[in-house]
């Protein structure tokens, strides 16, 4: 362990402090996950931990302070709840109560690599394969740097307890994560996960970065060859980290990016995919990204450390975390130019929507807007419908102002740099979840390879109807086309019309939120036309 110390530790309102592992090396990292019983090894020399009752982030747990001037900023409601600044005040006591006389991770780092943007972070927690996520997912400065490294945003992990009071507080569970924009910490408890620590600051950034005018998202991120830049909005499992992982394109980013006045930048230094089912076929680089240093969540394995990812026994949201460099074709800086191509993702399970179509101006915002993807029936007895999420700008969980801030970001951007804007569905084919099946990666590729190599401009066009999405007629790659109209590709053109209809209705319905926004929003005329 190098003898270096955080800068700031008597600030932390910790007492007793045990032994400080600052910024420790992966192997330090392994060592202490192998002797403190955190983790096993794979076959791969990847590390693997299970994260406890949470094997994913629990929303409805947390706040943001209500306080001003900042509660003039935030869009409250069921994303954004408040929190009152003495009950904020209690848990902060708490989580420093549970941290004090502890030995203690510390973790430093940046997020976003543009350095006009970026804010520097600071995580405190006891465990050491939290600070190996950490250290995966947040970009990691430079010994250099780290010499003078004062926080703009503390964040306490203190996992281990909970709020025992919570219901005293009004609250609803004793997990906690709760933000204080004002005073710049966050606080965690009850949860071990470690999205909450991802997705926490991601909504800080989503907090600063529109009020600098600069867009914060949640879409990955690669460049071409020729320094063309494609953008991949979509929710959880739409394929953000899968099809933005491209041997032909350099990665930016799989997962959180801002776009300021010179372009492109990741918020992260690493990737959070999903394994569930992976197949070293169709997604080789995330495979081959599984190895010494990455960091496995929630995966079954066998007494040797082999792996089986066709195992949802213990959650189907396994994971891996990985530094960035563990797909050899990623841009070093985390940055490029201005987008050429943004594509909105969304996994449709009725198999409504078209495998790609071309959006007007307004169609990209009412699509923004709307939020779209559908959700697969869980475990529940007997339940085969498909559900539909709508989820305003691919990550409404994430926005602490109102989604309309980053729709009218997003607007003068895609304007000021003539971005082609496109809808990819990623989900079912043929009939939905339950009778057709989901589109496969390499028919899904194809048609974003037509996209990106701009011969999907050389297509004749055809209209959906009641939606109006152009769809192309050709397009070069795709083995048959006639996957490209859906209405094709279902057996019985009656349940289609009828099944298109049904989301359609869905569409309009979830849209009244906007009605009031005013005219500059009116892009209910872009929707799906009953
Ligand atoms: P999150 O925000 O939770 O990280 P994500 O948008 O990054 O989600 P991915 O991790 O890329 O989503 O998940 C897509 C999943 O769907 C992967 O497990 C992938 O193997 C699977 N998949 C199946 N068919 C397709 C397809 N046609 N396109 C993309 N992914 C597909
Ligand atoms: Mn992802």
């Amino acid at each position: 362990m190098s003898n270096r110390q955080p800068k700031g530790l008597d600030k932390l309102g910790l007492e007793n402090i045990g032994r400080v592992f600052y910024n420790l090396s992966y192997d330090e990292l392994q060592a202490h996950e192998m002797n403190m019983n955190e983790a096993k090894l794979s076959s791969s020399g990847t590390a693997m931990v299970d994260t406890g009752i949470f094997t994913g982030r629990s929303p409805k747990d947390k706040y943001f302070v209500d306080q001003a001037p900042s509660n003039q900023n935030i869009a409250w409601g069921s994303v954004n709840q408040p929190i009152k600044k003495e009950i904020y005040e209690e848990l902060l006591t708490v989580t420093q109560k549970q941290l004090s006389g502890k030995n203690l991770y510390v973790t430093d780092a940046y997020a976003g690599s543009s350095p006009a943007s970026r804010r520097k972070i600071r995580v405190i927690s006891e465990i050491a394969w939290q600070a190996h996520f950490v250290k995966n997912m947040f970009i990691r400065p430079s010994d250099e740097e780290l010499e003078d490294f004062e926080p703009d945003f503390v964040m306490y992990n203190a996992c281990k307890t909970v709020n025992s009071n919570y219901e005293k507080h009004g609250l609803r569970s004793n997990v906690y994560a709760v933000f204080n924009v004002e005073e710049n910490i966050a606080v965690i408890g009850g949860s071990w996960y470690g999205g909450e620590m991802k997705k926490g600051i991601f909504s800080m950034m989503n907090y600063w970065l529109p009020l600098e005018g600069k867009m914060a998202m949640h879409c990955s991120a690669n460049v071409g060859k020729e320094g063309d830049v494609c953008l991949f909005f979509g929710l959880s499992g739409t394929g953000k980290t899968t099809l933005s992982t491209d041997a032909h394109r350099a990665l930016i980013g799989d997962d959180e990016h801002g776009w300021d006045d010179h372009g492109v930048f990741n918020f992260e230094g690493g990737c959070y995919a999903k394994v569930i089912d992976l197949d070293p076929k169709s997604e080789p680089e995330i495979y081959g990204a599984i190895r010494k240093n990455a960091l496995l969540e929630n995966v079954v394995h066998d007494e040797y450390g082999y792996v089986d990812y066709s195992d949802n026994s213990k959650t189907e949201n396994t994971r891996v975390s990985y530094p960035i460099e563990h797909i050899e074709n990623h841009k070093e800086d985390l940055m490029a130019g201005h987008p050429n191509n943004i594509i909105f993702l969304t996994a449709d399970a009725f198999g409504v929507l078209p495998p790609v179509s071309k959006l007007n101006k307004e169609q990209a915002m009412y699509y923004f807007l709307s939020g779209y993807t559908a959700k697969v029936a869980g475990t529940e007895l007997g339940i085969t419908e498909p559900v539909a999420a709508f989820s305003a700008c691919f990550g409404e969980a994430f926005l602490p102002l109102p989604p309309t801030e980053y729709a009218k970001l997003l607007g003068t951007k895609i304007d000021e740099h003539d971005v082609h804007v496109y809808l990819v569905n990623t989900g079912w084919t043929g009939g939905p979840y339950g009778v057709g099946k989901r589109m496969s990666i390499k028919d899904t590729r194809a048609c974003i390879d037509g996209i990106l190599n701009g011969s999907i401009n050389d297509a004749e066009f055809d209209m959906l109807d009641v939606f109006n999405l152009a769809i192309p007629k050709t397009l070069d790659g795709v083995n048959d086309n006639t996957v490209l109209n859906p209405r094709n590709t279902w057996e019985s053109k009656e349940a289609y019309d009828e099944t298109l209809l049904k989301l359609a209705a869905m569409f309009q319905e979830n849209f009244h939120r906007y009605d009031a926004s005013g005219s500059e929003f009116n892009f209910s005329d872009a929707g799906p036309k009953l």
